[in-house]
């Protein structure tokens, strides 16, 4: 089996399940218990796993608070953004976003414009993917602007500047798409909000440790990350907030998950400890070899994107030629039927349709950017590091 779906997850490190592993055993202490050595070891490793991937993004470590993925990280940035700027600052209401954002900032933004989705599908299979839902409207009483993108997948300056009000509280700006693979300028973007005092959130979650991030150079307020996108376990991210120390108390976004003080009270709940060791270890690694895993994986892809266009003429690349995620391919391969094909390659081949959030449905990506006729033709190739270019020639072959 060749796995090349790299953006949906990454296999683990093996170096990452090493020092994941005695966490899970021996030693089992609860950080917030503090007082004694067992706990104390979790509470250091927790505090170095932190160091670890504030040094991959040039932060503070006490910037950086744990989460259970991006899509909490997301949840978390636009709702509490938006609740304490509605209800404690009563400084405005309007969210902007883009219509290519992940489906965790897609339908959070929805839901606070009032949309509510009533599933009405009944006896559902037991791999059930929602089609037929009933949409209702309530009112919460925020206004949320989804922009338009270019045909590469970006939000272009233009379009954010004319879309900000003064009611703007929040904008919020994937960094790198999971399905075209094109960066946006989150450095121009957020630039132009800061001059506005509006708060600026980027899912950085397909970019980190795949392209140099340094929040000093970089004026976001907010990034969501995910450990499995890097090698390391599932179930664990970060959240990044600006100027925030983890031990003072939230001053201006609610917490999500309301009860005891962990992360300064903006997460509650029992550190998953080897998840958060596993994260700092591949957060190390990926500063580590960052400039090598990159290098190699470039000329993957160049090989990989020649091969296809030798094999299929008519194939058409998505996303920003030159600025986009290495090792992303998106490809519109007018011969096939992408889920017949997937389908068909199933034991050979791990490949993808697009997100793995979105299985089952039309690309919304593909239909921003204006390919929607070729949405069952499309595929996305994410390629690691370990792939060999013999791999590759097979692959195609096989397709
Ligand atoms: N944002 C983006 C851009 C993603 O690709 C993903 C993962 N598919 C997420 C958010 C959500 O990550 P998780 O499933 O780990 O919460």
């Amino acid at each position: 089996m060749i796995y090349l779906d790299n953006s949906a997850t990454t296999p683990i490190d093996p170096e990452v399940l090493d020092a994941m592993m005695p966490y899970l055993k021996e030693e089992f202490g609860n950080p917030s218990s503090r007082h004694y050595t067992l706990a104390k070891n979790a509470e250091r490793a927790v505090e170095e796993a932190r160091e670890n991937l504030a040094s991959l993004i040039n932060s503070k470590p006490d910037e950086l608070i744990f989460t259970s993925g991006a899509s909490e990280s997301n949840n978390f940035v636009i709702k509490g953004v938006a609740d304490y700027k509605k209800y404690y600052e009563n400084s405005g209401n309007h969210i902007i976003t883009s219509k290519v954002e992940h489906k965790s900032i897609l339908q959070t933004c929805k839901f606070l414009s009032g949309e509510v989705y009533l599933n009405k599908e009944k006896n559902k299979p037991k791999s059930y993917v929602p089609r037929k839902v009933k949409s209702v409207k309530v009112d919460r009483g925020y206004d949320v602007t989804f922009l338009d993108v270019n045909e590469y997948g970006q939000v272009e300056n233009k379009s954010l500047d004319e879309a900000i009000k003064d009611t703007t509280i929040l904008v919020s700006i994937m960094w790198g798409n999971n399905e075209v693979g094109s960066l946006n300028d989150i450095k121009s973007l957020s630039s132009l909000t800061r001059e506005k005092n509006i708060r600026f959130h980027s899912d950085a979650t397909q970019v980190l440790g795949k392209i140099h991030i340094d929040v000093k150079q970089v004026p976001v307020d907010f990034l969501s990350f995910s450990a499995h996108k890097i090698y390391g376990p599932k179930g664990i991210g970060a959240c990044y907030i600006r100027n925030k120390m983890k031990d003072t108390p939230n001053i201006d976004m609610t917490a999500l998950i309301h009860g005891g003080l962990q992360e300064g009270g903006y997460r509650a709940g029992t550190h998953a400890v080897h998840n958060i060791v596993g994260f700092g270890k591949a957060a190390e690694i990926a500063k580590r070899e960052m400039k090598e895993y990159n290098s190699k994986i470039i000329e993957l892809e160049l090989e990989t994107r020649k091969l296809l266009k030798a094999k299929f003429p008519n194939v058409e690349f998505l996303g920003d030629p030159k600025n986009h995620i290495p090792g992303v391919i998106p490809v519109i391969l007018p011969e096939i039927i992408n889920e017949m094909l997937i389908e068909k390659l199933s034991n050979d081949v791990a490949i993808s349709s697009g997100s793995a959030c979105s299985i089952g449905e039309p690309s919304y990506v593909i239909e921003a950017i204006g390919k929607k006729i070729f949405s069952n033709n499309f595929i996305r190739i994410s390629l690691n590091a370990e792939i060999s270019s013999k791999e590759i020639c097979n692959i195609i072959d096989l397709l």
